[in-house]
């Protein structure tokens, strides 16, 4: 639709698909590509069987600790995630599996009054739990139903509980020691293991690196192939976060030009080959 009208585009040598991990698997769905179970329950006929299509959706998850700085610690000249930390929650990671991002903030503490804060937000770069994106109805304007089950996994609620673990440890070595008056979140109702997988529960949340609904690969849940054309089809390309099988380490938007650079590569390559053929 444009403007109220239906209009009709048509292509002569290939659909370049870049809606991003939400948008891009809903065109696809609407456009008859999908698990068929799913286009039944919208009445869209299928077209091509992709089962693929919006599954695997994931993203790294993150939670925030908060630490009280002693009232005679200057502001910074400078602030939002000067420092980065990359640490593996076990060593035997083969990759940094734990990000972690620090900066001055204000809080409130228990009595209400204004605290400043180091704030140290982790996060798990490689989840193992994934979600999924479907369709709400067949209008095309319906936003999609999501589920990012960024928690589904025990496993990735442990790493975070260490990665809290850790933060405490970091903030009791030098030098943040000697600027730290004390722990205002998770604090002291959060003492254990147990107790920290509730404070998860409640203040986990996504770090906007959606990615991997229309994942790369040559498996049967593959929806694109290796050079990111839709499998089945020859002229149907994804080129976005959705085409990840699994969310870099690191965030995601260097990546993602990367993705499109090598997407223009493949398809220079393509133009050039049909052009001499
Ligand atoms: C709040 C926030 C902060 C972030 N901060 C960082 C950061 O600091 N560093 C970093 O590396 N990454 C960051 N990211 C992540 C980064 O922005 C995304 O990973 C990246 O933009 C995803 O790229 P994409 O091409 O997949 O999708 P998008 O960038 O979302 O691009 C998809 C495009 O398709 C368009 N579109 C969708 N549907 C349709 C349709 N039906 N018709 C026409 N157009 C359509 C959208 O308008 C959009 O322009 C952040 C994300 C958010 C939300």
């Amino acid at each position: 639709m444009y403007q109220g009208q239906l209009r009709q585009a048509e292509v002569k040598r290939e659909v370049i698909l870049a809606a991003g991990s939400l948008e891009s698997p809903k065109l696809l769905l609407l456009s008859g590509i999908g698990a068929e179970n799913e286009l039944k329950k919208h009445n869209i006929p299928l077209k091509l069987s992709l089962p693929g299509v919006g599954e695997n959706f994931h993203d790294h998850v993150t939670v925030s600790s908060h630490f009280v700085l002693k009232s005679d610690v200057e502001e910074p000249v400078c602030n939002l995630c000067r420092v980065a930390l990359f640490a593996k929650s076990d060593p035997s990671m083969p990759v940094s599996d734990l990000e972690y991002l620090m900066m001055v903030t204000t809080q409130h503490d228990e009595t209400e009054q204004e605290a400043k804060a180091l704030t140290i937000h982790v996060s798990i770069q490689v989840p193992v739990s994934r979600g999924w994106v479907k369709l709400a109805s067949n209008d095309p304007l319906a936003d999609p139903l999501i589920h990012p089950n960024l928690l589904g996994e025990k496993a990735d609620r442990d790493r975070l509980i260490a990665a809290i673990q850790k933060a405490r440890q970091l903030v009791k070595t030098e030098p943040l020691a000697g600027i730290i008056e004390r722990e205002l979140i998770p604090g002291q109702k959060y003492p254990t293991d147990e107790a920290l997988d509730t404070f998860i529960r409640e203040q986990a949340q996504s770090q906007w690196h959606i990615c991997g609904s229309c994942k790369m690969g040559i498996d049967d849940m593959a929806v694109v192939n290796p050079e990111l054309i839709v499998r089945g089809l020859n002229n149907v390309r994804v080129v976005d976060s959705s085409i990840m099988p699994s969310v870099v380490t690191g965030h995601a938007q260097s990546s993602i030009f990367a993705i499109a650079e090598k997407a223009a590569d493949l398809i220079m390559a393509n133009l050039y080959q049909l052009q001499n053929s």
